[in-house]
Protein backbone atom coordinates (compact mmCIF):
# COMPACT_ATOMS: atom_id res chain seq x y z
CA UNK A 1 0.00 0.00 0.00
CA UNK A 2 1.24 3.34 -0.77
CA UNK A 3 1.31 5.51 2.40
CA UNK A 4 1.69 9.67 2.36
CA UNK A 5 5.06 9.22 3.73
CA UNK A 6 6.35 7.75 0.52
CA UNK A 7 4.30 10.17 -1.42
CA UNK A 8 5.66 13.34 0.89
CA UNK A 9 9.40 11.90 0.44
CA UNK A 10 8.78 11.33 -3.84
CA UNK A 11 7.33 15.07 -3.11
CA UNK A 12 10.74 16.35 -1.61
CA UNK A 13 12.20 15.79 -4.64
CA UNK A 14 10.43 17.99 -7.21
CA UNK A 15 12.09 21.58 -7.29
CA UNK A 16 9.96 24.68 -7.62
CA UNK A 17 11.91 26.39 -10.65
CA UNK A 18 13.89 29.35 -9.93
CA UNK A 19 13.97 29.05 -5.84
CA UNK A 20 15.71 25.33 -5.68
CA UNK A 21 13.31 24.46 -2.99
CA UNK A 22 11.29 21.28 -3.32
CA UNK A 23 7.36 21.80 -3.02
CA UNK A 24 7.54 20.41 0.76
CA UNK A 25 10.18 23.09 1.89
CA UNK A 26 8.20 25.50 0.27
CA UNK A 27 5.06 24.32 2.18
CA UNK A 28 2.80 23.74 -0.95
CA UNK A 29 1.24 20.81 -0.14
CA UNK A 30 -2.54 21.08 0.97
CA UNK A 31 -3.81 17.25 0.84
CA UNK A 32 -2.54 14.06 -0.58
CA UNK A 33 -5.64 11.38 -1.21
CA UNK A 34 -4.78 8.02 -1.87
CA UNK A 35 -7.65 5.82 -3.00
CA UNK A 36 -6.45 2.36 -4.12
CA UNK A 37 -3.89 2.93 -6.06
CA UNK A 38 -4.87 6.76 -7.70
CA UNK A 39 -3.22 9.54 -5.71
CA UNK A 40 -4.66 12.79 -5.21
CA UNK A 41 -2.04 15.70 -5.00
CA UNK A 42 -3.97 19.14 -4.00
CA UNK A 43 -0.65 22.17 -3.83
CA UNK A 44 -1.14 25.94 -3.20
CA UNK A 45 -0.52 28.29 -6.25
CA UNK A 46 0.54 31.12 -4.21
CA UNK A 47 2.92 33.40 -6.34
CA UNK A 48 3.40 30.29 -8.85
CA UNK A 49 3.00 31.48 -12.62
CA UNK A 50 1.21 28.80 -15.19
CA UNK A 51 4.64 28.05 -16.39
CA UNK A 52 5.64 26.76 -12.85
CA UNK A 53 2.19 24.70 -12.85
CA UNK A 54 2.73 23.27 -15.79
CA UNK A 55 6.43 22.50 -14.52
CA UNK A 56 5.19 21.02 -10.90
CA UNK A 57 2.54 18.76 -12.51
CA UNK A 58 4.82 16.93 -14.70
CA UNK A 59 7.52 16.54 -12.22
CA UNK A 60 5.23 15.56 -9.42
CA UNK A 61 3.24 13.02 -11.88
CA UNK A 62 6.97 12.07 -13.26
CA UNK A 63 8.15 10.82 -9.74
CA UNK A 64 5.27 9.61 -8.16
CA UNK A 65 4.83 7.32 -11.33
CA UNK A 66 8.04 5.28 -9.60
CA UNK A 67 6.20 4.39 -7.04
CA UNK A 68 5.22 0.82 -7.00
CA UNK A 69 1.59 0.15 -7.02
CA UNK A 70 0.49 3.51 -8.43
CA UNK A 71 -2.17 3.39 -10.84
CA UNK A 72 -3.82 7.16 -11.28
CA UNK A 73 -2.26 10.23 -10.56
CA UNK A 74 -4.35 13.85 -10.02
CA UNK A 75 -2.25 17.29 -9.55
CA UNK A 76 -4.61 20.49 -8.61
CA UNK A 77 -3.89 23.80 -7.45
CA UNK A 78 -5.67 25.77 -5.15
CA UNK A 79 -5.90 29.40 -3.96
CA UNK A 80 -3.40 30.13 -1.34
CA UNK A 81 -2.08 33.62 0.00
CA UNK A 82 1.66 32.94 1.05
CA UNK A 83 0.99 34.25 4.55
CA UNK A 84 -1.29 31.43 4.90
CA UNK A 85 1.50 29.06 3.89
CA UNK A 86 4.59 30.18 5.30
CA UNK A 87 5.50 28.54 8.13
CA UNK A 88 8.35 30.54 9.73
CA UNK A 89 9.58 29.33 13.20
CA UNK A 90 11.50 32.64 14.32
CA UNK A 91 11.44 36.19 12.76
CA UNK A 92 14.97 37.81 14.31
CA UNK A 93 15.26 41.77 13.75
CA UNK A 94 18.94 42.65 13.22
CA UNK A 95 19.09 46.55 14.18
CA UNK A 96 21.48 49.15 14.12
CA UNK A 97 21.92 52.93 15.90
CA UNK A 98 23.05 54.10 12.42
CA UNK A 99 24.07 52.80 8.76
CA UNK A 100 27.29 51.53 8.14
CA UNK A 101 28.23 49.47 10.99
CA UNK A 102 27.98 46.61 9.45
CA UNK A 103 24.66 45.74 10.03
CA UNK A 104 23.49 44.15 6.43
CA UNK A 105 26.99 42.04 7.22
CA UNK A 106 25.84 41.48 10.73
CA UNK A 107 22.37 39.84 9.17
CA UNK A 108 23.93 38.02 6.44
CA UNK A 109 26.72 36.29 8.40
CA UNK A 110 24.12 34.90 10.68
CA UNK A 111 21.89 33.57 8.31
CA UNK A 112 25.18 32.01 6.61
CA UNK A 113 26.21 30.60 9.93
CA UNK A 114 22.92 28.60 10.47
CA UNK A 115 22.57 27.80 7.19
CA UNK A 116 25.87 25.66 7.66
CA UNK A 117 24.59 24.17 10.88
CA UNK A 118 22.11 22.45 8.20
CA UNK A 119 18.76 25.27 8.78
CA UNK A 120 16.05 26.78 6.86
CA UNK A 121 16.77 30.07 6.74
CA UNK A 122 15.77 33.27 4.81
CA UNK A 123 17.19 37.02 4.46
CA UNK A 124 14.37 39.76 4.42
CA UNK A 125 16.03 43.23 3.51
CA UNK A 126 14.59 45.72 5.38
CA UNK A 127 16.54 48.18 4.64
CA UNK A 128 14.71 49.30 1.84
CA UNK A 129 17.04 52.90 1.18
CA UNK A 130 20.33 51.32 1.36
CA UNK A 131 19.84 47.27 0.10
CA UNK A 132 23.08 45.74 0.17
CA UNK A 133 22.43 42.23 0.94
CA UNK A 134 21.61 41.27 -2.96
CA UNK A 135 25.33 42.58 -3.80
CA UNK A 136 26.93 40.46 -1.22
CA UNK A 137 25.19 37.31 -1.71
CA UNK A 138 25.93 37.77 -5.86
CA UNK A 139 22.27 37.95 -6.29
CA UNK A 140 20.91 39.80 -9.80
CA UNK A 141 18.25 38.13 -11.10
CA UNK A 142 14.68 39.15 -10.87
CA UNK A 143 12.38 37.08 -8.16
CA UNK A 144 9.58 34.95 -10.08
CA UNK A 145 5.97 35.17 -9.20
CA UNK A 146 2.13 35.64 -9.45
CA UNK A 147 -0.74 38.05 -8.76
CA UNK A 148 -0.93 35.99 -5.60
CA UNK A 149 3.08 36.43 -4.32
CA UNK A 150 6.46 36.80 -4.91
CA UNK A 151 8.85 33.61 -4.61
CA UNK A 152 12.23 35.06 -2.96
CA UNK A 153 15.85 34.98 -4.82
CA UNK A 154 17.47 31.87 -3.70
CA UNK A 155 21.57 31.86 -2.70
CA UNK A 156 23.88 29.68 -3.85
CA UNK A 157 24.09 27.49 -0.13
CA UNK A 158 19.38 27.79 -0.65
CA UNK A 159 19.24 30.90 1.82
CA UNK A 160 15.99 32.31 0.68
CA UNK A 161 16.41 35.96 0.23
CA UNK A 162 13.89 39.29 -1.01
CA UNK A 163 14.87 42.61 -1.14
CA UNK A 164 13.40 46.02 -2.81
CA UNK A 165 16.60 45.67 -5.03
CA UNK A 166 15.78 42.94 -6.66
CA UNK A 167 12.67 44.60 -7.78
CA UNK A 168 14.12 47.82 -8.90
CA UNK A 169 15.43 48.18 -12.71
CA UNK A 170 18.41 48.80 -11.81
CA UNK A 171 20.69 47.88 -9.10
CA UNK A 172 21.87 51.84 -8.76
CA UNK A 173 17.99 53.16 -8.54
CA UNK A 174 17.72 55.37 -5.37
CA UNK A 175 14.61 54.35 -3.20
CA UNK A 176 13.59 58.21 -1.46
CA UNK A 177 10.77 56.97 0.33
CA UNK A 178 9.45 58.29 3.73
CA UNK A 179 9.50 55.97 6.59
CA UNK A 180 5.38 54.57 6.65
CA UNK A 181 5.76 53.18 3.10
CA UNK A 182 8.99 51.46 3.89
CA UNK A 183 7.45 49.85 6.79
CA UNK A 184 4.29 48.95 5.07
CA UNK A 185 6.66 47.18 2.14
CA UNK A 186 8.93 45.28 4.76
CA UNK A 187 5.17 43.77 5.96
CA UNK A 188 4.73 43.18 2.41
CA UNK A 189 7.65 41.11 2.08
CA UNK A 190 6.42 39.18 5.08
CA UNK A 191 2.82 38.68 3.64
CA UNK A 192 3.60 38.62 0.13
CA UNK A 193 6.71 36.50 -0.22
CA UNK A 194 6.57 32.79 0.29
CA UNK A 195 9.15 32.27 2.27
CA UNK A 196 7.80 28.26 2.90
CA UNK A 197 9.27 26.43 5.80
CA UNK A 198 11.79 28.22 7.64
CA UNK A 199 13.53 27.69 10.81
CA UNK A 200 15.24 31.60 10.53
CA UNK A 201 13.86 34.86 8.87
CA UNK A 202 16.62 37.39 9.24
CA UNK A 203 15.20 41.02 9.03
CA UNK A 204 18.13 43.69 8.20
CA UNK A 205 15.86 46.35 9.66
CA UNK A 206 16.21 49.92 8.18
CA UNK A 207 19.51 51.43 10.79
CA UNK A 208 17.94 54.00 13.84
CA UNK A 209 15.60 53.29 16.43
CA UNK A 210 12.42 55.74 14.07
CA UNK A 211 9.41 55.02 12.24
CA UNK A 212 10.07 52.24 9.79
CA UNK A 213 11.79 49.75 12.62
CA UNK A 214 9.33 50.59 15.21
CA UNK A 215 6.53 49.39 12.52
CA UNK A 216 8.21 46.29 12.03
CA UNK A 217 8.28 45.23 15.41
CA UNK A 218 5.08 46.19 15.49
CA UNK A 219 3.52 44.20 12.29
CA UNK A 220 6.06 41.34 12.30
CA UNK A 221 5.44 38.45 15.33
CA UNK A 222 9.21 39.33 15.72
CA UNK A 223 10.91 36.28 17.90
CA UNK A 224 13.58 38.14 19.21
CA UNK A 225 16.21 41.19 18.49
CA UNK A 226 20.29 41.05 17.22
CA UNK A 227 22.04 44.15 18.17
CA UNK A 228 24.39 45.46 15.75
CA UNK A 229 27.29 48.05 16.48
CA UNK A 230 31.08 49.47 16.09
CA UNK A 231 33.49 50.73 18.75
CA UNK A 232 33.23 54.18 17.64
CA UNK A 233 29.32 54.42 17.86
CA UNK A 234 27.55 56.40 21.34
CA UNK A 235 27.35 52.96 22.45
CA UNK A 236 25.25 53.43 25.48
CA UNK A 237 22.79 55.92 24.47
CA UNK A 238 22.03 54.01 21.31
CA UNK A 239 21.42 50.69 23.08
CA UNK A 240 19.35 52.35 25.61
CA UNK A 241 17.49 53.41 23.03
CA UNK A 242 17.10 49.61 21.29
CA UNK A 243 16.26 48.52 24.66
CA UNK A 244 13.83 50.18 25.43
CA UNK A 245 11.87 50.06 21.80
CA UNK A 246 12.39 46.12 22.63
CA UNK A 247 11.12 46.37 25.94
CA UNK A 248 7.85 48.52 24.41
CA UNK A 249 7.40 45.34 22.32
CA UNK A 250 7.52 42.79 24.69
CA UNK A 251 10.48 41.13 22.18
CA UNK A 252 13.57 39.70 23.99
CA UNK A 253 17.41 40.77 22.85
CA UNK A 254 18.74 38.03 21.66
CA UNK A 255 22.31 39.59 21.98
CA UNK A 256 24.86 42.16 20.70
CA UNK A 257 27.43 41.90 17.75
CA UNK A 258 30.14 44.18 17.94
CA UNK A 259 31.51 44.75 14.38
CA UNK A 260 35.06 46.44 13.03
CA UNK A 261 36.36 45.14 16.68
CA UNK A 262 40.25 45.12 15.64
CA UNK A 263 42.19 44.74 12.95
CA UNK A 264 44.89 41.85 12.88
CA UNK A 265 48.49 43.06 11.30
CA UNK A 266 49.13 40.37 8.77
CA UNK A 267 53.01 40.59 9.68
CA UNK A 268 52.97 40.27 13.49
CA UNK A 269 49.45 39.28 14.64
CA UNK A 270 49.23 42.03 16.95
CA UNK A 271 45.51 43.12 17.13
CA UNK A 272 45.20 46.89 16.60
CA UNK A 273 41.36 48.73 17.71
CA UNK A 274 41.29 51.05 14.89
CA UNK A 275 38.17 52.53 16.12
CA UNK A 276 38.85 52.55 19.51
CA UNK A 277 38.62 50.77 23.05
CA UNK A 278 35.54 47.77 22.34
CA UNK A 279 32.43 48.88 23.98
CA UNK A 280 31.60 44.92 23.49
CA UNK A 281 31.22 44.25 27.31
CA UNK A 282 29.35 47.69 27.88
CA UNK A 283 27.06 47.49 25.03
CA UNK A 284 26.02 43.57 26.49
CA UNK A 285 25.39 44.61 30.57
CA UNK A 286 23.44 47.61 29.12
CA UNK A 287 21.15 44.99 26.57
CA UNK A 288 21.12 42.81 29.45
CA UNK A 289 22.10 40.18 26.40
CA UNK A 290 24.96 38.29 25.74
CA UNK A 291 27.42 39.57 23.65
CA UNK A 292 27.03 36.68 20.29
CA UNK A 293 30.49 37.63 18.22
CA UNK A 294 33.15 40.53 17.75
CA UNK A 295 34.00 40.33 14.23
CA UNK A 296 37.27 42.25 13.11
CA UNK A 297 37.89 44.60 10.17
CA UNK A 298 38.82 41.88 7.55
CA UNK A 299 39.53 43.31 3.99
CA UNK A 300 39.14 39.31 2.56
CA UNK A 301 35.42 40.00 3.78
CA UNK A 302 34.99 43.06 2.24
CA UNK A 303 36.41 42.06 -0.92
CA UNK A 304 33.69 39.16 -0.28
CA UNK A 305 31.26 41.15 0.14
CA UNK A 306 31.72 43.25 -3.27
CA UNK A 307 32.37 40.35 -5.60
CA UNK A 308 29.11 39.26 -3.99
CA UNK A 309 30.63 35.73 -2.41
CA UNK A 310 29.97 36.01 1.08
CA UNK A 311 29.16 32.85 1.40
CA UNK A 312 32.28 31.81 0.91
CA UNK A 313 33.73 33.51 4.12
CA UNK A 314 35.25 31.17 6.75
CA UNK A 315 36.64 32.32 10.33
CA UNK A 316 36.44 30.97 13.49
CA UNK A 317 34.40 34.04 14.79
CA UNK A 318 31.44 33.09 12.39
CA UNK A 319 32.01 29.63 13.02
CA UNK A 320 31.29 30.51 17.02
CA UNK A 321 28.34 33.00 15.58
CA UNK A 322 26.12 29.86 15.45
CA UNK A 323 26.32 28.44 18.51
CA UNK A 324 26.28 31.55 20.45
CA UNK A 325 22.82 32.39 18.78
CA UNK A 326 21.14 29.17 19.31
CA UNK A 327 22.54 29.42 22.84
CA UNK A 328 20.89 32.36 23.36
CA UNK A 329 17.62 32.08 21.30
CA UNK A 330 16.51 28.89 22.96
CA UNK A 331 17.24 30.29 26.75
CA UNK A 332 15.48 33.74 26.08
CA UNK A 333 12.34 32.54 23.88
CA UNK A 334 11.55 29.69 26.41
CA UNK A 335 11.77 32.21 29.03
CA UNK A 336 9.59 33.73 27.09
CA UNK A 337 7.55 31.00 25.83
CA UNK A 338 4.38 31.92 28.16
CA UNK A 339 3.96 35.09 26.73
CA UNK A 340 4.65 35.25 23.23
CA UNK A 341 3.10 33.58 19.99
CA UNK A 342 4.27 31.57 17.60
CA UNK A 343 5.27 33.31 14.42
CA UNK A 344 3.54 30.84 12.09
CA UNK A 345 0.11 30.09 10.93
CA UNK A 346 -1.39 27.28 12.87
CA UNK A 347 0.28 26.23 15.87
CA UNK A 348 0.21 28.93 18.44
CA UNK A 349 -0.02 28.28 22.16
CA UNK A 350 -3.63 29.27 23.89
CA UNK A 351 -1.64 31.62 26.12
CA UNK A 352 -0.10 33.82 23.77
CA UNK A 353 0.35 37.50 23.46
CA UNK A 354 0.20 37.74 19.60
CA UNK A 355 1.11 40.29 17.60
CA UNK A 356 -0.07 39.64 14.13
CA UNK A 357 -3.55 37.85 14.81
CA UNK A 358 -3.84 37.63 11.50
CA UNK A 359 -1.58 34.76 11.33
CA UNK A 360 -2.45 32.89 14.40
CA UNK A 361 -5.07 30.51 15.40
CA UNK A 362 -8.22 31.75 16.94
CA UNK A 363 -7.34 31.78 20.29
CA UNK A 364 -4.00 33.56 20.42
CA UNK A 365 -4.52 36.31 21.91
P1 LIG B 1 25.02 48.76 7.26
O1 LIG B 1 24.04 47.69 6.94
O2 LIG B 1 25.20 48.94 8.74
O3 LIG B 1 24.74 50.05 6.57
P2 LIG B 1 26.84 47.14 5.72
O4 LIG B 1 26.67 45.82 6.37
O5 LIG B 1 26.17 47.35 4.41
O6 LIG B 1 26.46 48.31 6.73
O7 LIG B 1 28.41 47.38 5.59
C1 LIG B 1 28.97 48.49 4.94
C2 LIG B 1 30.21 48.05 4.20
O8 LIG B 1 31.28 47.84 5.10
C3 LIG B 1 30.01 46.80 3.41
O9 LIG B 1 30.39 47.04 2.08
C4 LIG B 1 30.92 45.75 4.02
O10 LIG B 1 31.56 45.03 3.04
C5 LIG B 1 31.92 46.57 4.83
N1 LIG B 1 32.20 45.93 6.11
C6 LIG B 1 31.36 45.87 7.16
N2 LIG B 1 31.92 45.20 8.18
C7 LIG B 1 33.15 44.81 7.78
C8 LIG B 1 34.21 44.06 8.38
N3 LIG B 1 34.12 43.60 9.61
N4 LIG B 1 35.33 43.84 7.64
C9 LIG B 1 35.43 44.32 6.39
N5 LIG B 1 34.46 45.03 5.78
C10 LIG B 1 33.33 45.27 6.44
Amino acid sequence: MITQEQIRESLNEVIVPGVMRSVCKLNLIRDIGINNGNIEVTLASAALDQTSHAWITKRVKENLRKLPETKGINVTFEEANPKDISSVKNIVAVMSGKGGVGKSLVTSLLAISLRRRGYEVGILDGDITGPSIPRMFGINQRPTGSETGIMPATSTSGIGIMSINLLLPNEDDAVIWRGPLIGKTITQFWEDVLWGQLDYLFVDLPPGTADAPLTVMQSLPVTGVVIAFTPQELAAMVVRKAVQMTRQMKTPIIGVVENMSYFTLPDSGKQIELFGKSKARQMADSAQAPLLAQFPIDPQLAQLCDDGYIERYYSEVLDNLADSFLQSISSRTQSNASTSCCATNGSCGSAGDCRDAGNCGTNCN
